[in-house]
């Protein structure tokens, strides 16, 4: 531990046979982060992870950790410690036994014991006392925090997660990813989380990559990648979504005047000339019922879905979907409005 982490990939491929899992992926994960791969099923975070672990040799490209370059390197003398999906815990052994088969390449550090470094592991995932416990007595999200305390055993550098808690209830979930981050930000050691869980990703990372079809379409804080999509992918990826398509039919400093199935829609500045396509979002939160704001849209409420603190209607505007939050669930036609400031232009 101490150690400086920081993980590239350099125009990363994996393929198996005719499958191309990734197709060239570029990524810098700086020391300490908690950075998040997330994306669809199949888009290749997981193969994008073995390759960092080590469980996987790539078919071209290149990863360095610490600036070391990695091909050759077997996992074990990378210095990472992994959690899987599901919980890799030996049956046969007790919760102790499995924390302490975690240091069965490596010793302790800081010259501690096995067992005060077992008994300060599970100290730290919150399962003090459990020692002498049958992995199968326990409950899923204690299961998992075995597992990360056997993964921490050794102080690796960089510690990989792999959905981690998609075998666990919503609930168990959102207490287990706060614990993950306390513990990720208490021994401030670089990792990286895959998740297929979008609302997951925004909510524990310090920066997250977009993935899609084998490739990184767009990296940032997930405010910035939340507020500002690149891509049409990541806009509809990424929670609600309402993409647009229209022509450009002005384009000044103050802003742009786009048609949209013949309507007038005004958008932030951009540096799209008359007559270009352009494809811009906002978000159904920056949609108003009754009206507020310079662009107005009549919507056909089509259904509505009460959420606790806020309803999703459903709509449809010229026979495209359309997501509104509301606090309310009018039925018929209504007009919504928004402002050009709350439009954000893809391109
Ligand atoms: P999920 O969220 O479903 O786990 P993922 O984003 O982690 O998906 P990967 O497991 O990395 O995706 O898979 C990427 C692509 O590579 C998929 O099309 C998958 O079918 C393919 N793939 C992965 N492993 C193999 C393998 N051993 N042999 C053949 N194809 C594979």
């Amino acid at each position: 531990m101490g150690s400086v982490a920081e993980v590239d990939l350099t125009r990363l491929r994996v393929e198996y046979g005719d499958t191309t899992a990734l197709a060239g992926v570029d990524l810098s994960v700086r020391d300490g982060e908690f950075f998040t791969l997330v994306g669809p099923s199949g888009c290749g975070k997981t193969t994008t992870l073995r390759c960092v672990a080590g469980f996987e040799e790539p078919t071209g490209g290149r990863v360095t950790v610490g600036g070391e370059p990695m091909a050759g390197v077997p996992p074990e003398a990378r210095g990472v410690g992994v959690v899987f999906q599901n919980y890799a815990l030996f049956p046969h052994m007790t919760v102790g036994e499995n924390v302490a088969y975690g240091l069965k390449f490596a010793d302790p550090p800081g010259g501690v014991g096995r067992d005060e470094r077992v008994a300060d592991l599970l100290d730290l995932v919150d399962m003090a006392g459990f020692e002498g416990r049958d992995p199968g007595t326990l409950s899923g999200g204690q299961r998992q925090r075995v597992a990360l305390a056997r993964a921490l055993a050794p102080g690796p550098r960089l510690l990989l997660l792999d959905e981690p808690m998609s075998a666990l209830d919503a609930r168990l979930r959102e207490r287990l990813r706060v614990q993950v981050r306390e513990i990720q930000q208490e021994l401030s050691i670089t990792t990286v989380y895959v998740t297929h869980d979008q609302e997951e990703a925004l909510a524990v990372s310090d920066r997250v990559a977009v993935m899609n079809d084998g490739r990184v379409e767009q990296v940032g804080a997930p405010r910035d990648v939340y507020d500002a999509p690149a891509t049409r992918f990541v806009a509809e990826f990424l929670g609600d979504n309402n993409v647009l398509t229209g022509e450009v039919r002005a384009s000044t400093a103050e802003g742009c005047t786009l048609d949209v199935r013949g309507h007038a829609l005004r958008v932030p500045p951009c540096d799209a000339a008359v007559g270009d396509r352009l494809t811009v979002c906002v978000r159904p939160e920056d949609l108003r019922v009754g009206g507020g704001g310079e662009n107005r849209l009549t919507v056909a409420v089509g259904s509505a879905e009460f959420l606790g603190d806020t309803t999703r209607l459903h709509c449809e505007w010229e026979g495209t979907p359309v997501t509104v939050r509301a606090d309310r669930d009018p039925t018929g036609t209504v007009t919504v409005g928004f402002d050009p400031a709350d439009v954000h232009v893809i391109g």
